[in-house]
């Protein structure tokens, strides 16, 4: 499943791209599933505008859209990944993978494509001037201040992790940067949120931009693997100090890693760093 770092990463990769191209035609597949308003409704909506850009809001990637000569947004396009799908821009000769769902031909010549063989990934169109722009559910994590993330916590009765993945609260965090950065806050996943001191608050608050930033960044030399024809390869991972390392030993301390499963997640921890 795409996490928050590599979705900014091709939403970033898109915007490069596609950034003032313009939408001439739109083609969508049979499957009715990645699409939350109805196909026909999205393709007259798609048709002609203009992308004005292309950004990231929590696991989404929205496109900006235009009416030709206008600089303010008047519709949105808004992907979201779910666990395997994949946006693609390409030239029209280009291989059309199995599980293509949409096809939108550009003015530049370029096609974007949204490819997603399970068919958990979704696809929504919004009129401005109907809809309200997406803010998506939660508060943005790379961006949100000290005092507002404390505030998300505070009597809170549900494991530090579990409100981490809550998407209500911070939208886009997933498994390997919660497990990444309650480690690098010392903090034991299993604490509940409501308990946890400032101090231990404003570690966690560092280490989560300090682990997504860094991924970002990493993220950002392989944009052109992720937009290209062959689609996912080459995404440089943060270096996992816990996640996926079940009994190896911490990189601080060498005790084994434990793994343990909370909010029905796999989690990972080092029980002597994180109390
Ligand atoms: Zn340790």
């Amino acid at each position: 499943m795409p996490e928050l770092p590599e979705v900014e990463t091709i939403a970033r990769g898109v915007d490069d791209r596609l950034r003032g191209d313009r939408i001439l035609e739109v083609w969508f597949g049979s499957h009715t599933q990645p699409f939350k308003n109805p196909p026909a409704e999205q393709s007259a909506g798609l048709e002609s505008k203009v992308i004005l850009g292309v950004h990231r809001v929590g696991k989404h990637i929205v496109c900006e859209l235009a009416t030709p000569g206008n600089e303010t947004p008047s519709a949105q396009w808004i992907v979201h990944l779910g666990m395997t799908g994949r946006l693609l821009v390409t030239t029209p000769d280009g291989l059309v993978a199995p599980h293509t769902h949409a096809r939108l031909t550009l003015a530049s010549g370029r096609e974007m494509r949204f490819v997603d063989p399970r068919r958990f990934g979704r696809l929504e169109f919004r009129a401005l001037e109907n809809d309200q722009a997406f803010t998506g559910p939660g508060t943005e994590p790379t961006t949100i201040p000290l005092d507002a993330f404390a505030r998300l916590f505070r009597g809170r009765k549900l494991a530090i992790k579990a409100a981490l993945l809550n998407q209500t609260l911070l939208h886009g965090v997933g498994n390997i940067y919660a497990d990444e950065s309650l480690f690098r806050a010392g903090i034991r996943p299993r604490r509940m949120a409501g308990r946890i001191k400032p101090a231990e608050l404003a570690r966690l608050h560092a280490a989560l931009q300090e682990v997504l930033q860094h991924a970002i960044a990493l993220g950002g030399s392989s944009v052109s693997d992720y937009v290209d024809a062959n689609g996912v390869r080459g995404f440089f991972q943060l270096e996992h100090r816990v996640y996926l390392r079940t009994g190896q030993p911490c990189l601080v301390c060498g005790t084994p890693i434990r793994r343990i499963v909370l909010a029905g997640r796999g989690t990972h921890y080092c029980p002597v760093c994180q109390r």
